[in-house]
C-alpha cells in the first residue's frame, strides 16, 4: 500500500513588481480635489471648459475638457494637467 500524494509545489513565478506607485498618503488625503465631469448645457450639449493649463502655455491652442476641478471651478483636462494644476505652485511652469 502505497499512497503516493503528489505534492506539486508551485514555483515561485517571476515576481513582477515592476509598477510600484508609492505615493505618501498623507500628502494625497490632504487636499481632497477631485475632477468632476462638467454639467450638460441647457440645450443637451455636452459642457465643456478651457483648461486652465493648457490655456497658461502660451502659443499652444487653448484645449477644452469636459471636466474640472470641483473644488477650485476650473477646467481641467484628466491627464495630465488636473495632477499639474494641484502639484505645480506657480501657473507659469506648468510646462
Ligand atoms: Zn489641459
Ligand atoms: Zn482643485
Amino acid at each position: 500500500m502505497d499512497s503516493s500524494s503528489e505534492c506539486s509545489i508551485p514555483q515561485s513565478s517571476s515576481t513582477q513588481s515592476g509598477l510600484v506607485v508609492v505615493t505618501s498618503p498623507s500628502a494625497r488625503l490632504v487636499e481632497r480635489h477631485f475632477p468632476d465631469k462638467v454639467p450638460s448645457r441647457q440645450n443637451g450639449k455636452p459642457g465643456q471648459r478651457n483648461c486652465v493649463v493648457c490655456s497658461s502655455k502660451s502659443g499652444r491652442p487653448r484645449k477644452t475638457s469636459t471636466y474640472y476641478c470641483k473644488i477650485c471651478g476650473v477646467g481641467l483636462c484628466v491627464v495630465p494637467c488636473f495632477e499639474l494644476y494641484h502639484t505645480k505652485t506657480n501657473p507659469s511652469c506648468y510646462i
